[in-house]
Formats: structure tokens, sequence, C-alpha cells
């Protein structure tokens, strides 16, 4: 397995950083997940303008062009030899001192890493995943504003920590006003009566680019898509729910809070969206 750093090609046992990285005392940097299906990189162009669009957000400056980036990441699927697989993009501060001031630290260090997926259980996209609500909110507004998609997941560790505690695999969070925000790694959409509702991101949610891409597919089939702010109640009496990722793509929700969603199976129109979805990834990409 090859990795980039920074402009080279190392091995696994090779690729490393500094202690020093502010990444790493302080969770100060960017990341991205981006999919690469039958050797198309899916939506690559979408991923890094939001990569770069958080490192803006956050004064990092990221040493290449986006055009350099692109040729980065497709060459390190290309060393790897992978037509399938999931891509982690890491733009961190770099090396520093312990201070906190950004300054010390001289240069971003720049990881790629492209390797084969372990996705959710099989089962989970058959039968149905079951979620509950937490504790941890999603706020805007602030450096740790889920729209920035920076290093600092601390928030998204610990939903997934109070879903495991809930004996579950996933989580929706709320905002502190109480709307549904999103997952720890994914947005949430509902169909009720044939029409599909999810989270505008201002409610306090990254905006997905697989979220994006089911928002074309659903208006491309038909469906009438609400992008407005809903509570869990609407959630507990929606017909379906299924939450959308890179690396979940599209799961069907069937229990939330212990409310049985719909038929309690994988619903019609979630399927047929995640049919139209993996048609649309093996031929929509970056060769
Ligand atoms: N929400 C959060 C917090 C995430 O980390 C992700 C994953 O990137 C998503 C949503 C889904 O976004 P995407 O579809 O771009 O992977």
């Amino acid at each position: 397995q090859w990795i980039f750093l920074n402009g080279e090609f190392v091995t696994k046992e090779n690729a490393k950083v500094s202690v020093y990285d502010h990444g790493f005392l302080y969770g100060d940097g960017v990341f991205e997940g981006i999919r690469v299906y039958a050797g198309n990189v899916f939506r690559l162009r979408e991923h890094l303008v939001r990569l770069y669009e958080s490192a803006k957000s956050i004064l990092l400056d990221i040493p290449y062009t986006f055009e350099e980036m692109q040729g980065h990441v497709v060459e390190t699927v290309r060393r790897n030899g992978l037509k399938d697989a999931y891509i982690r993009l890491v733009v961190s501060r770099g090396e520093g001192n312990l201070g906190l001031d950004p300054r010390s630290c001289k240069r971003p260090n720049v990881i790629i890493i492209a390797e084969q997926l372990a996705l959710y259980p099989k089962e989970f996209y058959e039968t149905g995943m079951e979620v509950v609500t937490v504790a941890t909110r999603r706020n805007r507004g602030d450096a740790l504003n889920p729209k920035i998609k920076s290093l600092n997941y601390l928030n998204n560790v610990l939903i997934k920590i109070e879903a495991t505690l809930a004996g579950v695999s996933e989580a929706l969070t709320l905002n502190s006003e109480g709307y549904v925000a999103e997952g720890s790694g994914d947005n949430v959409f509902l169909v009720k009566r044939g029409e599909l509702f999810t989270p505008p991101s201002y409610v306090g949610a990254l905006e997905g680019i697989t979220r994006n891409a089911i928002i074309e597919i659903a208006g491309n089939l038909g469906y009438a898509v609400h992008e407005q702010p809903f509570t869990r109640h609407d959630v507990y009496v929606a017909d379906e729910v299924f939450l959308t990722g890179t690396a979940a793509e599209i799961i069907p929700v069937v229990k939330v809070d212990g409310r049985v969603i719909g038929t309690g199976k994988p619903g019609a129109h979630t399927l047929r969206l995640l049919a139209a979805f993996k048609e649309l990834v093996v031929r929509d990409g970056v060769k």
C-alpha cells in the first residue's frame, strides 16, 4: 500500500508525521472521505471544493493548487491499483511548537490514503438499521461548525460512542433548538407521502456530497425534495428514513428511539434511490 505524504509515495510503515503536528495536538486541520467506484473517483471536484472551503474557513493554506491535488488523488488510486476504494485525504496544520498559534507551523502535512473499505454489515442494507437520538448537539457558527469538515471530530466521536452505548451503530443529533441535524458521519432524509425531506445545512449539518447526489437523483426521478428543518417527531412518523454518506452510501433506517419507521423494513422509495445511486456512481466520476 502506497500512501501519499507531502508529494512522495511511502509505505504504510513509513507514513509518519511529527507528534508536534497541530493536527494531532489540537485537531487543527481538514479532511475528506472520497469513494472510488469501478476506477472512477466519485465527485472528486465537489469533495475538493469542500476541502478547500473548509481550509479557507480555518485560514489553512493548502500547499497545492486544486488541479495538483486532483492529480495527487487520482495518482494515489492508480499507484495502489484500486478499482473500488475509500480515500482519506487529510491536510493538517503541520509541525509547530506546543503553543496554539498556527504561525509556528511552517508547512501543512498532506496525506492521501486509499484502501478497501469495510462498510457497515451487508444486512443493514437489506433489513435496515436502528438508530437513536443522542445528547451531543450540533451547532453552527463556531469553529466546530458542522459545515467545516475539520479534524476536530470530537462531537462526532461522542455521537458514535453514545450510539454504541445505546446498543446501536449510528445516532442522530439535534441542534440546540431541537431540530434534527445529521448522524455522526452521515446526513438524514425522510420520506413522507412520497416526498423527500432533509435538513438544510444551516440547521447544523455537513453539506454531504452523497446528500446532494440524492437530491439530484430524486429530482430527476420526479420526487419533490424539501430542504427544511424537522424535529424528532417528524422522524418517528415518517414513512421511510435513510442516511447518506460517502462510506455508508444510502442506508435504510427502520427504527428510531424504539419507534418502528413505516413498515419496519427498508422502504420502496429508499431502495429505488439506492438503485439509482448505484447506477450513477459507476458512470459519474474522474478516471
Ligand atoms: N455528516 C458528517 C458529519 C460527515 O462527516 C459526513 C461524511 O463525510 C457526512 C455527513 C456525509 O457527507 P458525504 O456524503 O459528503 O460523505
